[in-house]
């Protein structure tokens, strides 16, 4: 028994030693080691980014760094979000990443042709961009120019127009205009 427990010392001993020795003569073990405790890091530091980088893989959008930190800010924190090319390019800039806004607009027209948003115009000319992919109102701040979600629950279409000969309706957009009262 006394034997049997000497030996297990003297190997874990032994085990101990050679990883030391290992350590010390082979560099790319430390680094592999190194790597995976970045790795961890990263993932504990950065879940946002983990997010946007896996909400662009669910739609197979190859996740370039740029499209991750635009991802992240559109959906890092869980939350759905209304963006315009303009106000999505500023947040990127605030965030210290060098992108152009001919970039930020070409990102998100992928973005939605991949499924992962969904454009919403208003006043037929000015886009915005929509992470909530679900069919729902809008409410248009015309003040400050925000675009936010409308209760879906509250909304009622009972009738739609005849779509002209040879047409079918691709969608409907409602978007519900706000101005202060005027009381
Ligand atoms: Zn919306």
């Amino acid at each position: 028994m006394r034997t049997t427990q000497g030996r297990t010392i003297w190997r874990l001993i032994g085990c101990a030693f050679g990883n030391s020795l290992k350590k010390g003569a082979d560099p790319p073990y430390i680094d592999v080691q190194y790597e995976r405790v970045r790795a961890k890091m990263t993932e504990i530091i950065d879940p946002q980014a983990q997010r946007g980088e896996a909400w662009l893989s669910k739609a197979d959008v190859r996740p370039t760094r740029q499209r991750i930190a635009l991802a992240t800010l559109l959906v890092g924190d869980g939350y759905d979000r209304h963006v315009t090319a303009e106000s999505l390019f500023a947040a990127v800039c605030d965030a210290g990443e060098k992108v152009s806004l001919a970039t930020v607009y070409n990102t998100l027209r992928v973005f939605c042709a991949a499924g992962l948003m969904q454009e919403v115009t208003v006043d037929g000319s000015r886009s915005y961009f929509d992470t909530n992919m679900a069919e729902h109102p809008h409410f248009f701040w015309e003040k400050s120019g925000e675009l936010t979600d409308a209760p879906a629950t509250e909304l009622e279409i009972t009738r739609l127009p005849e779509p002209p000969a040879g047409m079918e309706i691709a969608s409907v957009d409602v978007v519900i205009r706000l101005r202060a009262k005027s009381n």
